[in-house]
């Protein structure tokens, strides 16, 4: 087990209490320590890289208070600067003004996505809206299924190309775009005020996938698009975050199965690399284990 950061940090500054302004040596003795902290929580080593240099900047420039000893103070640069990453406050949905709020999920395939779709359904269902499914993951065999068996989990329709579902969409049952399109014709013409669309993810990022999700995106034109990844990928989590980032330019994150052990470091990889904000977390296998993200918890658990 590692010790906590702040731990490592007061061990470090032990016999620095009391000095007026931290010298370039105590403040790269720190900013070790730091890197340490930020890789033993699976943080990207290029993130890491550009972290720490700005915090020895901040830190070289700091003024030790009186309130504070040095190493409290520099815990508290690095915190700041971690929710500055992560997004600041949290940040909610941006709700359509006219006509129904579409979301679109996007993501590798296991990453959490249909799961995360019954959640966000039950979760804004209970604020009061109407949200529908749209089962747009044609890739995966048992993709509209699922989604059914969420949906009714969520006691929320599904739309999806098949017959004997929730709405059986008169679509090509084959083309994840219609699908996604006239899911949300039909949510349009029920007066549903929330559409959220899953779509196919592979195993590693895919030419092929990529194209399939641009399309939806250009065909239904959503408000958000979340891209949902998972929180153990580590080191894997930069390229997989730019790749989709680039493809269907997402416009928050949400992090799922921050139930294990994962420390956290791929929800920094991912908004430090993409400067999208982290918006939800997803914290098990239930449709009640979902939560707004919060920047600043999230940053005490990367350091602790
Ligand atoms: P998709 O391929 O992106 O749609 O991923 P799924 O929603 O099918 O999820 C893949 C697996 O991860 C399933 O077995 C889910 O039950 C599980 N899963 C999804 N979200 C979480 C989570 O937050 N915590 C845990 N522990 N498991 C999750």
């Amino acid at each position: 087990m590692f010790n906590s950061l702040s731990d490592r940090l007061t061990a470090t500054f032990k016999n620095l209490r009391g000095k007026g302004r931290l010298s370039e040596a105590d403040v790269d003795a720190t900013v070790r320590e730091i890197r340490r902290a930020l890789l033993d929580a699976d943080v990207a080593v290029p993130v890491v890289r550009e972290f720490t240099g700005r915090i020895r900047e901040r830190s070289l420039g700091a003024e030790v208070s009186g309130a504070l000893n040095p190493s409290q103070q520099i815990v508290k640069i690095v915190n700041e600067e971690l929710v500055e990453i992560l997004g600041g406050e949290t940040r909610r949905i941006r709700l359509a003004k006219t006509g129904p709020t579409i979301i679109m999920l996007a993501g590798l395939q296991g990453a959490g996505k249909t799961t995360l779709a019954g959640k966000l359904a039950k979760w804004l269902k209970a604020q009061g809206h109407s949200p529908v499914l749209v089962a747009a993951d044609l890739q995966r065999p048992n993709a509209v299924t699922q989604l059914q068996i969420v949906g009714e989990r969520a006691g929320v329709p599904v739309y999806a190309p098949h017959p004997g579902t929730t709405v059986d969409l008169d679509v090509p049952a084959g083309d994840p775009v219609a699908v996604a399109r006239g899911g949300v014709d039909e949510a349009r013409q029920k007066l549903h005020d929330v559409v959220i669309v899953d779509t196919a993810g592979r195993l590693g990022v895919d030419a092929g996938m990529m194209d399939q999700a641009r399309r939806i995106r250009q065909a239904i034109i959503p408000n958000e698009v979340l891209f949902v990844i998972d929180s153990m990928i580590g080191q894997d989590a930069v390229n997989t975050a730019m790749a989709f980032d680039e493809g269907v330019n997402f416009t928050g994150i949400v992090l799922s199965k921050l139930d294990g052990d994962a420390r956290g470091g791929a929800a920094l990889s991912v908004a430090s690399v993409t400067g999208k904000p982290v918006m939800f977390a997803s914290t098990g296998e239930s449709l009640d284990d979902f939560e707004l993200f919060h920047p600043d918890r999230m940053a005490s658990r990367i350091l602790d």
